[in-house]
């Protein structure tokens, strides 16, 4: 029997960062990184963004970085 995985309707990649040719993550852009956070200042799981392996991590780096800068808070609230 085959496994279906009914969340995966679309197969497409979907990565707005890879539509906008993003090449690197600022770390210093807080408002740009926060579209990739929960609003308890996790990172949002690629197969819900639809983000590429490549900008995720990108977006995983930035965000480390972020925190350890205090430019975005490891808790929002
Ligand atoms: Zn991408």
């Amino acid at each position: 029997m085959a496994r279906q995985d009914m969340s995966d309707k679309k197969k497409r990649k979907n990565c707005s960062l890879c539509a906008d040719k993003v090449e690197s993550i600022d770390f210093k852009d807080a408002a740009k990184l926060k579209r990739y956070l929960t609003e308890a200042g996790k990172i949002i799981p690629r197969r819900i963004t639809g983000n590429c392996a490549k900008h995720q991590r990108m977006i995983a780096t930035a965000v480390k970085r972020a925190r350890e800068a205090s430019i975005i808070n490891y808790v929002f609230d």
